[in-house]
């Protein structure tokens, strides 16, 4: 059923370019039904159908994905990214373990790789 909560989730959703969601709202999202399905909305209009939902991603193959995830997010914007690699996508907004993961890999290179630096290989 729809809580506060999910009115946030709508609010994150409408932003052009989604940041990293807040950990509350990951939190949220991994207990809320309504809210997984929500999510699954703007990948149909995103990829048209090809969507990964029958196949849940183990948090493993999303942690090895994601580093190439936020090469291609950093070089490329939110939306390539995802259409790239829409199971890293899906996983880390409905994951508070990877979401965190994401949080904390974007900081690090935030920190430390000068933009060019990255080893981008978008898979295109
Ligand atoms: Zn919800
Ligand atoms: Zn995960």
């Amino acid at each position: 059923m729809r809580t506060p909560a999910c009115a946030q989730l709508h609010i994150w959703l409408a932003s052009p370019e989604p940041a990293a969601p807040p950990p509350t709202l990951v939190a949220h999202v991994a207990n809320c039904a309504y809210c997984r399905g929500e999510l699954i909305l703007p990948l149909v209009r995103l990829f048209g159908g090809r969507l990964p939902v029958d196949d849940p991603l183990p948090c493993e193959r999303c942690q090895q994905h994601l580093a190439a995830f936020i090469d291609l997010e950093r070089a490329a914007g939110s939306t390539r990214a995802a259409a790239a690699f829409p199971h890293v996508w899906l996983h880390h907004r409905t994951c508070a373990e990877c979401a965190e993961l994401y949080q904390l890999v974007c900081a690090v290179v935030t920190a430390t790789v000068s933009p060019g630096a990255l080893t981008a290989d978008p898979p295109l």
